[in-house]
């Protein structure tokens, strides 16, 4: 495991306050400064090449809009696609073996689509689907969560919802309902979906 992830027990992961203890011991701090919103300062000088803060995206998807790309590591060409849910993409059974713990949930998910349904999965859907798998799968302690990498944090977001216009709401609850018929699981519902597209 890399040195820059620090593994806490499940009991101890309180969101914003466990990430500023392990941001403080990095030397940074979480800050509000008017005009330009929440922001990170350093508490201590670094040096040239040092890294600050490495952390990984929650969920990230390959964008396929112009042409397929791997979901593992988001090669083109030469790929397969998922024969249960025809939505993903891969370059091999490598990449598909690594990726099957996350993908086992979001594939049973979207097996069960209708198909002009299915074609209406961008990108954008699909990160929101596989945002929601993941907060199961760490929530069922099937994959682990760290304290720089699990759901709160999504949750403290800004969503930025009273800047965008209309037609960009309009756009945002369309794409919440369908995200919401593919789930289909009662503990989320639209507003939130909404919201979340507000914040990423
Ligand atoms: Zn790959
Ligand atoms: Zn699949």
């Amino acid at each position: 495991m890399s040195p820059n992830l620090l593994v806490l027990e499940p009991s101890s992961l309180s969101s914003m306050e466990e990430l500023r203890k392990v941001l403080q011991e990095r030397g940074l701090a979480v800050s509000n400064l008017p005009g330009k919103g929440r922001c990170l300062l350093a508490n201590k000088d670094f040096s040239p090449g040092d890294a600050i803060l490495r952390q990984e995206p929650y969920v990230c998807v390959p964008n396929n809009s112009a042409e397929p790309r791997c979901d593992g590591c988001f090669a083109s060409g030469n790929l397969k696609k998922c024969s249960a849910c025809q939505v993903v993409w891969y370059c091999g059974s490598s990449c598909q073996t690594l990726e099957w713990k996350s993908h086992r949930l979001e594939c049973s998910v979207l097996a069960k689509l209708e198909n002009d349904k299915r074609k209406c999965v961008t990108p954008s859907v699909r990160l929101m689907v596989k945002l929601y798998v993941k907060r199961k799968l760490q929530s069922d302690k099937i994959i682990p969560a760290t304290s720089i990498d699990n759901y709160n944090l999504v949750e403290e977001l800004v969503s930025h919802i009273k800047d965008l216009d209309e037609k960009q709401l309009v756009l945002y609850a369309q794409m919440a309902n369908l995200v919401n018929l593919i789930l289909q699981w009662s503990d989320i519902n639209i507003k939130e979906i909404a919201e979340n597209f507000c914040k990423v």
